[in-house]
Protein backbone atom coordinates (compact mmCIF):
# COMPACT_ATOMS: atom_id res chain seq x y z
CA UNK A 1 0.00 0.00 0.00
CA UNK A 2 1.35 3.56 -0.66
CA UNK A 3 1.44 5.55 2.35
CA UNK A 4 -1.80 8.56 3.00
CA UNK A 5 -0.20 10.72 5.29
CA UNK A 6 -1.86 13.84 6.34
CA UNK A 7 0.08 15.93 9.25
CA UNK A 8 1.41 13.77 11.84
CA UNK A 9 -1.65 10.81 10.58
CA UNK A 10 0.53 8.47 8.57
CA UNK A 11 -1.65 5.19 7.08
CA UNK A 12 0.15 2.35 5.04
CA UNK A 13 -1.69 -0.27 6.29
CA UNK A 14 -5.59 -1.04 7.26
CA UNK A 15 -6.82 0.22 10.74
CA UNK A 16 -7.11 3.76 12.30
CA UNK A 17 -4.40 6.33 12.49
CA UNK A 18 -5.02 9.86 15.05
CA UNK A 19 -3.14 12.62 14.02
CA UNK A 20 -2.81 16.56 13.63
CA UNK A 21 -2.42 18.85 11.02
CA UNK A 22 -0.67 21.97 11.56
CA UNK A 23 -2.77 24.88 9.94
CA UNK A 24 -0.14 28.10 12.06
CA UNK A 25 1.49 29.07 14.74
CA UNK A 26 -0.76 31.02 17.74
CA UNK A 27 0.96 34.62 18.46
CA UNK A 28 3.11 32.79 22.02
CA UNK A 29 4.41 30.49 19.35
CA UNK A 30 1.96 27.18 20.02
CA UNK A 31 0.99 25.75 16.91
CA UNK A 32 -2.41 25.95 15.45
CA UNK A 33 -3.54 22.14 15.04
CA UNK A 34 -6.27 20.91 13.93
CA UNK A 35 -7.34 16.72 14.29
CA UNK A 36 -6.96 14.47 11.64
CA UNK A 37 -8.32 10.61 11.70
CA UNK A 38 -7.88 8.21 9.02
CA UNK A 39 -9.26 4.79 8.68
CA UNK A 40 -8.05 2.89 5.94
CA UNK A 41 -9.33 -0.31 4.26
CA UNK A 42 -7.88 -3.55 4.03
CA UNK A 43 -8.06 -2.50 -0.12
CA UNK A 44 -7.90 0.72 -2.00
CA UNK A 45 -10.59 2.11 -3.47
CA UNK A 46 -12.19 5.71 -3.08
CA UNK A 47 -10.67 8.12 -0.32
CA UNK A 48 -13.38 10.39 1.29
CA UNK A 49 -12.49 13.28 2.89
CA UNK A 50 -14.65 15.00 5.31
CA UNK A 51 -14.50 17.59 7.88
CA UNK A 52 -16.66 19.77 10.09
CA UNK A 53 -16.78 23.18 11.84
CA UNK A 54 -15.48 25.25 8.79
CA UNK A 55 -17.72 27.54 10.87
CA UNK A 56 -16.63 26.94 14.17
CA UNK A 57 -19.72 26.43 16.28
CA UNK A 58 -21.34 24.15 14.11
CA UNK A 59 -20.88 21.54 16.32
CA UNK A 60 -23.61 18.93 14.62
CA UNK A 61 -20.85 18.12 12.40
CA UNK A 62 -18.27 17.14 14.65
CA UNK A 63 -20.54 14.63 16.23
CA UNK A 64 -21.82 13.74 13.43
CA UNK A 65 -18.41 12.93 11.97
CA UNK A 66 -17.44 10.89 15.64
CA UNK A 67 -20.37 8.84 15.29
CA UNK A 68 -19.60 7.94 11.41
CA UNK A 69 -16.06 6.71 12.78
CA UNK A 70 -17.41 4.75 14.82
CA UNK A 71 -19.16 2.38 12.86
CA UNK A 72 -15.99 1.84 10.13
CA UNK A 73 -14.60 -1.40 10.29
CA UNK A 74 -11.31 -1.73 8.64
CA UNK A 75 -11.69 -5.09 7.53
CA UNK A 76 -15.05 -4.37 5.47
CA UNK A 77 -13.67 -1.42 3.74
CA UNK A 78 -12.51 -0.89 0.61
CA UNK A 79 -10.86 2.81 0.79
CA UNK A 80 -9.92 5.04 3.12
CA UNK A 81 -11.86 8.11 5.16
CA UNK A 82 -9.78 11.07 5.84
CA UNK A 83 -11.68 13.08 8.73
CA UNK A 84 -11.06 16.44 10.51
CA UNK A 85 -13.89 16.84 13.18
CA UNK A 86 -13.02 20.36 14.39
CA UNK A 87 -11.37 22.42 11.07
CA UNK A 88 -11.34 25.77 12.08
CA UNK A 89 -9.85 24.53 15.24
CA UNK A 90 -9.55 28.72 16.80
CA UNK A 91 -12.86 29.50 15.62
CA UNK A 92 -14.05 26.05 17.14
CA UNK A 93 -12.46 26.83 20.68
CA UNK A 94 -13.99 30.69 20.73
CA UNK A 95 -17.57 28.98 20.23
CA UNK A 96 -17.41 31.81 16.70
CA UNK A 97 -18.22 31.28 12.93
CA UNK A 98 -14.87 32.45 11.97
CA UNK A 99 -11.32 32.65 14.13
CA UNK A 100 -10.71 34.91 16.54
CA UNK A 101 -7.10 35.54 14.99
CA UNK A 102 -8.47 36.80 11.15
CA UNK A 103 -7.55 40.54 11.89
CA UNK A 104 -8.61 40.90 7.97
CA UNK A 105 -11.34 40.37 5.81
CA UNK A 106 -12.55 37.57 4.38
CA UNK A 107 -12.73 35.40 7.65
CA UNK A 108 -15.52 33.15 6.52
CA UNK A 109 -13.45 30.01 6.31
CA UNK A 110 -15.86 28.44 3.52
CA UNK A 111 -15.26 31.63 0.93
CA UNK A 112 -11.52 31.23 1.53
CA UNK A 113 -10.50 27.89 -0.45
CA UNK A 114 -8.30 27.31 -2.23
CA UNK A 115 -6.76 29.62 0.28
CA UNK A 116 -3.33 31.36 0.01
CA UNK A 117 0.09 30.27 1.59
CA UNK A 118 0.42 34.50 2.08
CA UNK A 119 -3.25 35.44 2.56
CA UNK A 120 -4.65 36.46 5.77
CA UNK A 121 -4.76 33.83 8.35
CA UNK A 122 -8.28 32.14 7.56
CA UNK A 123 -6.71 31.98 4.22
CA UNK A 124 -3.17 30.02 5.21
CA UNK A 125 -5.47 27.83 7.22
CA UNK A 126 -7.53 27.40 4.08
CA UNK A 127 -4.70 26.40 1.92
CA UNK A 128 -2.72 24.25 4.30
CA UNK A 129 -5.85 22.05 4.70
CA UNK A 130 -6.33 22.37 0.66
CA UNK A 131 -3.50 20.96 -0.60
CA UNK A 132 -3.64 17.49 1.33
CA UNK A 133 -7.43 17.50 0.00
CA UNK A 134 -6.05 18.05 -3.30
CA UNK A 135 -3.31 15.60 -3.04
CA UNK A 136 -6.22 12.59 -1.61
CA UNK A 137 -9.74 13.06 -2.19
CA UNK A 138 -11.53 11.38 -4.17
CA UNK A 139 -14.60 12.64 -2.88
CA UNK A 140 -15.60 15.54 -0.15
CA UNK A 141 -18.09 15.18 2.05
CA UNK A 142 -18.63 19.29 4.07
CA UNK A 143 -20.78 19.30 7.11
CA UNK A 144 -22.46 22.59 8.41
CA UNK A 145 -25.56 23.54 9.94
CA UNK A 146 -28.12 26.62 10.19
CA UNK A 147 -29.41 28.00 13.59
CA UNK A 148 -32.02 25.86 14.40
CA UNK A 149 -32.73 21.86 14.78
CA UNK A 150 -34.46 21.06 11.95
CA UNK A 151 -32.05 21.98 9.41
CA UNK A 152 -32.01 19.38 7.09
CA UNK A 153 -30.80 19.47 3.40
CA UNK A 154 -27.82 19.50 1.53
CA UNK A 155 -26.30 20.42 -1.50
CA UNK A 156 -23.83 19.12 -3.97
CA UNK A 157 -21.45 20.74 -6.72
CA UNK A 158 -23.90 20.65 -9.74
CA UNK A 159 -21.00 21.55 -12.44
CA UNK A 160 -19.25 19.79 -15.33
CA UNK A 161 -17.43 16.73 -14.87
CA UNK A 162 -19.13 16.12 -10.98
CA UNK A 163 -22.23 17.02 -10.81
CA UNK A 164 -23.26 13.32 -11.71
CA UNK A 165 -21.32 12.01 -8.62
CA UNK A 166 -22.22 14.25 -6.38
CA UNK A 167 -25.76 13.57 -7.25
CA UNK A 168 -25.21 10.07 -6.33
CA UNK A 169 -23.75 10.84 -3.04
CA UNK A 170 -26.88 13.06 -2.57
CA UNK A 171 -29.07 10.31 -3.57
CA UNK A 172 -27.81 8.19 -1.12
CA UNK A 173 -27.61 10.68 2.06
CA UNK A 174 -31.25 11.13 0.91
CA UNK A 175 -32.14 14.36 2.88
CA UNK A 176 -35.01 15.30 0.54
CA UNK A 177 -34.32 18.88 -0.37
CA UNK A 178 -30.58 19.31 -2.48
CA UNK A 179 -29.29 22.28 -4.60
CA UNK A 180 -26.93 21.00 -7.72
CA UNK A 181 -25.09 23.83 -6.74
CA UNK A 182 -24.57 26.22 -9.56
CA UNK A 183 -20.87 27.23 -10.83
CA UNK A 184 -20.79 31.05 -9.37
CA UNK A 185 -22.78 30.17 -6.55
CA UNK A 186 -20.65 29.69 -2.81
CA UNK A 187 -17.34 30.94 -4.52
CA UNK A 188 -14.14 29.68 -2.35
CA UNK A 189 -15.97 26.80 -0.69
CA UNK A 190 -14.19 24.13 -0.22
CA UNK A 191 -17.19 22.27 -2.46
CA UNK A 192 -16.96 24.33 -5.23
CA UNK A 193 -13.05 24.58 -5.39
CA UNK A 194 -12.94 20.80 -5.22
CA UNK A 195 -15.16 20.26 -7.62
CA UNK A 196 -13.09 22.88 -10.06
CA UNK A 197 -10.33 20.38 -9.09
CA UNK A 198 -12.87 17.59 -10.28
CA UNK A 199 -13.49 16.30 -7.16
CA UNK A 200 -17.57 15.45 -6.38
CA UNK A 201 -18.27 17.37 -3.60
CA UNK A 202 -21.57 17.48 -1.20
CA UNK A 203 -22.17 19.56 1.84
CA UNK A 204 -24.86 18.22 4.82
CA UNK A 205 -26.49 21.03 5.89
CA UNK A 206 -27.76 19.11 9.70
CA UNK A 207 -29.02 20.59 12.81
CA UNK A 208 -28.64 23.50 14.58
CA UNK A 209 -25.43 26.11 15.52
CA UNK A 210 -23.76 25.31 19.32
CA UNK A 211 -26.47 22.73 20.82
CA UNK A 212 -29.42 23.11 18.78
CA UNK A 213 -29.19 19.62 17.33
CA UNK A 214 -30.03 15.87 18.75
CA UNK A 215 -28.23 12.79 19.17
CA UNK A 216 -31.08 11.43 17.00
CA UNK A 217 -30.09 14.05 13.89
CA UNK A 218 -26.32 12.75 14.76
CA UNK A 219 -27.22 8.89 14.76
CA UNK A 220 -29.22 9.11 11.55
CA UNK A 221 -26.26 11.35 9.53
CA UNK A 222 -24.15 8.87 10.63
CA UNK A 223 -26.42 5.96 8.94
CA UNK A 224 -26.81 8.01 5.86
CA UNK A 225 -23.08 8.50 5.31
CA UNK A 226 -22.47 4.89 5.52
CA UNK A 227 -25.04 4.53 2.57
CA UNK A 228 -23.25 7.56 0.37
CA UNK A 229 -20.34 4.88 0.76
CA UNK A 230 -21.86 2.04 -0.48
CA UNK A 231 -23.03 4.05 -3.14
CA UNK A 232 -19.17 5.13 -4.17
CA UNK A 233 -18.12 1.71 -3.57
CA UNK A 234 -16.25 2.39 0.02
CA UNK A 235 -18.30 0.12 2.07
CA UNK A 236 -20.37 -3.17 1.00
CA UNK A 237 -23.88 -4.29 0.72
CA UNK A 238 -27.02 -2.88 -1.39
CA UNK A 239 -27.77 0.64 -1.06
CA UNK A 240 -30.78 1.79 0.44
CA UNK A 241 -33.58 4.13 -1.51
CA UNK A 242 -34.45 7.00 0.49
CA UNK A 243 -36.49 7.80 -2.38
CA UNK A 244 -36.65 11.17 -4.80
CA UNK A 245 -35.03 14.52 -4.27
CA UNK A 246 -36.43 17.83 -4.61
CA UNK A 247 -33.88 19.81 -6.48
CA UNK A 248 -33.87 23.22 -6.33
CA UNK A 249 -32.30 25.93 -9.28
CA UNK A 250 -30.31 27.70 -6.54
CA UNK A 251 -31.37 29.77 -3.32
CA UNK A 252 -32.17 33.01 -2.21
CA UNK A 253 -30.86 34.47 1.62
CA UNK A 254 -32.43 37.53 2.81
CA UNK A 255 -30.93 39.38 6.05
CA UNK A 256 -33.23 41.11 8.63
CA UNK A 257 -34.04 44.28 6.98
CA UNK A 258 -34.06 45.95 11.23
CA UNK A 259 -32.93 44.32 14.64
CA UNK A 260 -35.68 43.70 17.76
CA UNK A 261 -37.21 41.02 19.33
CA UNK A 262 -38.09 38.06 17.00
CA UNK A 263 -40.77 35.48 16.91
CA UNK A 264 -40.55 33.51 13.55
CA UNK A 265 -43.21 31.54 11.87
CA UNK A 266 -42.13 29.28 9.68
CA UNK A 267 -39.83 26.12 9.75
CA UNK A 268 -37.45 24.30 7.85
CA UNK A 269 -39.02 22.45 4.63
CA UNK A 270 -42.43 23.97 4.17
CA UNK A 271 -43.21 25.72 1.03
CA UNK A 272 -43.52 29.48 1.10
CA UNK A 273 -44.80 32.48 -1.36
CA UNK A 274 -43.37 35.46 -1.97
CA UNK A 275 -44.89 38.24 0.63
CA UNK A 276 -45.97 35.47 3.34
CA UNK A 277 -45.22 36.42 6.61
CA UNK A 278 -41.76 34.63 8.11
CA UNK A 279 -41.65 36.61 11.51
CA UNK A 280 -42.69 38.73 14.01
CA UNK A 281 -41.14 41.50 15.91
CA UNK A 282 -42.13 42.62 19.52
CA UNK A 283 -41.31 45.70 21.34
CA UNK A 284 -39.99 45.99 25.00
CA UNK A 285 -43.09 46.22 25.79
CA UNK A 286 -44.31 42.76 24.52
CA UNK A 287 -46.63 44.31 22.01
CA UNK A 288 -46.28 43.44 18.37
CA UNK A 289 -44.15 45.75 16.42
CA UNK A 290 -44.63 44.74 12.40
CA UNK A 291 -43.48 41.44 10.60
CA UNK A 292 -41.70 40.52 7.64
CA UNK A 293 -42.11 38.61 4.34
CA UNK A 294 -40.42 36.46 2.27
CA UNK A 295 -38.74 38.01 -0.72
CA UNK A 296 -39.29 34.76 -2.74
CA UNK A 297 -41.22 31.84 -2.89
CA UNK A 298 -39.55 27.74 -2.30
CA UNK A 299 -38.68 25.84 0.46
CA UNK A 300 -37.79 27.22 3.42
CA UNK A 301 -33.98 25.84 3.97
CA UNK A 302 -33.45 27.92 7.43
CA UNK A 303 -34.61 30.87 8.84
CA UNK A 304 -33.98 32.80 12.41
CA UNK A 305 -34.83 31.27 15.38
CA UNK A 306 -34.91 34.69 17.26
CA UNK A 307 -35.58 35.44 20.46
CA UNK A 308 -33.24 38.42 19.26
CA UNK A 309 -32.44 38.93 15.53
CA UNK A 310 -29.58 41.31 14.98
CA UNK A 311 -30.50 43.86 11.88
CA UNK A 312 -28.82 42.69 8.77
CA UNK A 313 -28.45 38.36 10.14
CA UNK A 314 -29.92 36.06 8.01
CA UNK A 315 -33.58 35.51 8.07
CA UNK A 316 -34.64 33.53 5.77
CA UNK A 317 -32.89 30.97 3.31
CA UNK A 318 -35.28 29.86 0.52
CA UNK A 319 -34.59 27.14 -2.36
CA UNK A 320 -35.90 28.20 -5.33
CA UNK A 321 -37.94 26.32 -7.90
CA UNK A 322 -38.42 23.07 -5.92
CA UNK A 323 -38.68 19.87 -8.79
CA UNK A 324 -38.79 16.68 -8.07
CA UNK A 325 -36.32 14.29 -9.60
ZN1 LIG B 1 -21.49 26.56 7.95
Amino acid sequence: MTIIEVGSARAEQPGRFDGTLKLGVFPDGQPVETPVVIVRGKADGPVLWMHAAVHGNEYCGTFNIHAFLRTLDPQEMSGTVIALPALNITAFRDHRRMSPLEGFNNGDMNRCFPGKANGGFTEQMAFAVYQELKKYATHLVDFHTAYTQDTRWALYAGVDGVAEEGNKMARAFGYANCLPTPAGTLVGSAMMTAAADNIPAFIIEAGGIETAFSREIVDDVAERLRNLCRAVGLLPGEVTDYGPLTLFSNFHWATAPRGGIFKPAVSSGQQINEGDVVGTYYNLFGEADGSVTSPASGIVLAYHPGPIIPQGDVLIHVGLNPTQN
